[in-house]
């Protein structure tokens, strides 16, 4: 049984992921920080279609909470098989000169230290689950990383950096036993984290400016996190997939 758990799964990117991969087959844990009424939504969706989900409310920035989930999961669900790191958070955007270090601990905190948690609690479910050539990672950076967020989100960017060097060093570390570790690098996605960001409205404004001249949308990220997870992929490691309309 393959075992998918998608952190931040209740909404935008997570839940389409959580949807299309129960759809292909998985058994879907899909973790979520607050927002249970979301979180259900999406697990009844998923039990409508004939899929198999279970609710996992955990804070993927507190490491207890973190190694506690797995143990739940394992119990409920089985051994995870495969990860979608995706939970991450924008704040309000200023410029780097506003920025105070509470500001910027807080955004690597959120956004680079539960991918290592995450991967390092599935790496010991994966090397149990005797099967680990068929298992893989995907963590969902940004665009970001590569654009640089100026003048609304460095400290953003630069954690989302920060996700690019951990896919590329966790996949040379785990290429050895046939653990894959695929990096997608969303542009700009019509989900509920531009209203995190103080505009709600952001990829409407900046569509015009990307060369397909149009946001994308949460299931065009899916569709690739799918394909990273599925043994289709079976050669991709330390791969990016850019899903930006265009650089
Ligand atoms: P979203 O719609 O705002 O959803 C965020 C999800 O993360 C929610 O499920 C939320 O749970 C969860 N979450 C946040 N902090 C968490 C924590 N500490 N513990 C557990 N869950 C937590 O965001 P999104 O746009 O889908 O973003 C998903 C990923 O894509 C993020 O890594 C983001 O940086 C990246 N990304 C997004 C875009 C874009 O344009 N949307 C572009 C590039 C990259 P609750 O529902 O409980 O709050």
């Amino acid at each position: 049984m393959k075992v998918v758990l998608i952190t931040g799964g209740s909404r935008g990117i997570g839940a389409a992921s959580a949807k299309s991969l129960a759809a292909e087959g998985y058994a879907v844990a899909i973790n979520y920080k607050s927002n249970h009424q979301a979180a259900e939504q999406v697990k009844k969706e998923i039990l409508s279609a004939g899929g198999k989900a279970e609710l996992f409310q955990a804070d993927v920035s507190d490491e207890r909470q973190v190694v506690d989930m797995f143990k739940a999961i394992q119990m409920r669900l089985g051994l995870v098989t495969h990860l979608v790191n995706n939970a991450g958070v924008l704040q309000t955007q200023m410029r780097v000169e506003d920025m105070s270090a509470e500001r910027i601990n807080w955004m690597l905190t959120q956004n680079v230290t539960p991918y290592f948690i995450c991967a390092r609690e599935a790496i010991k479910h994966i090397r149990q689950s005797k099967q680990v050539n068929r298992c893989a990672i995907v963590n969902v950076s940004s665009a970001a990383s590569y654009l640089g967020g100026a003048n609304e989100y460095v400290d953003y960017a630069a954690a989302k950096g920060a996700i690019d060097s951990f896919t590329t060093g966790l996949s040379l570390e785990l290429a050895p036993e046939g653990i894959r570790v695929n990096c997608v690098r969303p542009g700009c996605i019509y989900t509920d984290i531009h209203a995190d960001g103080g505009e709600p409205g952001r990829v409407d404004r900046v569509a015009e400016l990307l060369p397909m001249k149009r946001g994308g949308t949460a299931q065009e990220v899916a569709n690739a996190v799918v394909w990273l997870l599925s043994d289709g992929a079976s050669y991709a490691t330390g791969t990016f997939i850019d899903l930006a309309g265009g650089k």
